[in-house]
């Protein structure tokens, strides 16, 4: 059987695994092989959504200078072609109810809004799914241009941009890979324990989220000829990127009744730095957390948890459910998320917590 490290590395070298992609069939067949390697059966959960592809992208640029930006097109944005546009502060744009980060429109000669794009004040580019509807172009740029923008507008300046976008919408049916390892007491309800394999389309997202996917394939494996208690149903969700469509379709065609479940357990993110964080609906609830503590140099407890990854549907229905991280916000979505050996070893600490609350 080949490492955590070996087989995480391998999974995200895979490339981008945005959903609906070639890349995204060939990861769930990556992990349905796996499993069947050792033996395990897993199955496959069916389900429609709509999903966006990037065709094409010629990248922003400041007209006057020739500066290339980096920037990255929302997932949700529209086609466009803007040879020149005028850009103007415009209101904010909400990323995933957490953040309203400062929108731009931009605009034609005749004033008419052609394109948006929202920028990131506090960190470097990234992509982001827009949680509004898919009605314009539009771009994400970091804080580097955000200074820059505001010091031209300030000074009574109009910086004057390009780009052009080929996006495709399209229905897609997709797939989440699930499974269940037995356990002795078949009354008790299961536990859920799940991680997303789907990445943006602009990374190979070795720790958004190759990182969890990887943890919960070994703790399959390992937990799988134990003597456990409870079932424990597995699931490896796809389309998280996409508004958390796998696993909303997931609740809604498995654990849609209440009180169905023990916990759901969301393992997202194992990135690299020395604080864990858990979100979860109950914090009275969660096992052993002196392991944690004695491996983190801080333990951040978010109650109820925030609604941005697949825990989130569970929640709604009124499950209990936690989602444990290491989180990254320098290198989450983009291209700098490459496997770094202390992401290793935060995968290495959170799986022997799993471990130990899950038997
Ligand atoms: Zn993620």
């Amino acid at each position: 059987m080949s490492t955590l490290y070996e087989d995480w590395v391998d999974f995200a070298h895979l490339g981008p695994k945005p959903a609906g992609s070639k890349m995204n069939e060939a990861a769930s067949q990556w992990l349905e092989d796996s499993l069947k390697q050792e033996g395990i059966t897993s199955h496959q959960h069916r389900f429609d959504t709509t999903v966006w592809t990037l065709k094409n992208f010629e990248p922003l640029k400041m007209v006057e200078s020739d500066q290339i930006l980096e920037s990255y097109p929302a997932v949700g944005s529209s086609s466009g072609n803007i040879k020149q546009g005028l850009i103007e502060r415009s209101g904010t744009t909400n990323i995933w109810h957490m953040y309203q980060w400062p929108r731009y429109t931009v605009k034609n000669h005749v004033g008419k809004v052609i394109a948006h794009i929202t920028a990131r004040p506090d960190g470097p580019p990234l992509s982001q799914t827009l949680l509004e509807t898919w009605n314009y172009p539009h771009l994400f740029v970091g804080e580097d241009t955000f200074r820059e923008w505001e010091a031209l507008i300030n000074s009574g300046k109009t910086p004057t941009v390009s780009f052009q976008i080929e996006t495709e919408i399209t229905k897609k049916e997709l797939i989440n890979v699930h499974g269940i390892i037995k356990g002795t007491n078949s009354d008790l309800p299961p536990l859920v324990i799940g991680a997303h394999f789907d990445t943006m389309y602009n990374t190979i997202g070795a720790y958004d989220n190759a990182s969890g996917t990887m943890v919960l394939l070994h703790l399959i494996k390992h937990l799988f000829d134990k003597p456990i208690e409870r079932d424990i149903h597995y699931v490896f969700f796809n389309a998280e990127e996409l508004l958390l469509a796998g696993s909303k379709a997931f609740v809604n065609d498995f654990y849609s009744e209440k009180d169905s479940l023990n916990i759901m357990i969301n393992i997202e993110g194992m990135g690299r730095g020395s604080q864990v964080d858990i979100w979860s609906t109950n914090p009275n609830k969660i096992k052993n957390l002196e392991l944690l503590k004695s491996n983190f140099d801080s333990l951040h407890q978010i109650t109820p948890p925030l609604a941005g990854s697949d825990h989130q549907p569970f929640v709604d229905v009124g499950h209990p459910a936690m989602m444990l991280t290491v989180n990254d916000q320098e290198i989450i979505h983009s291209r700098r998320d490459v496997p770094q050996s202390e992401m290793v070893k935060n995968m290495k600490i959170l799986y022997s917590y799993l471990e130990k609350i899950t038997v």
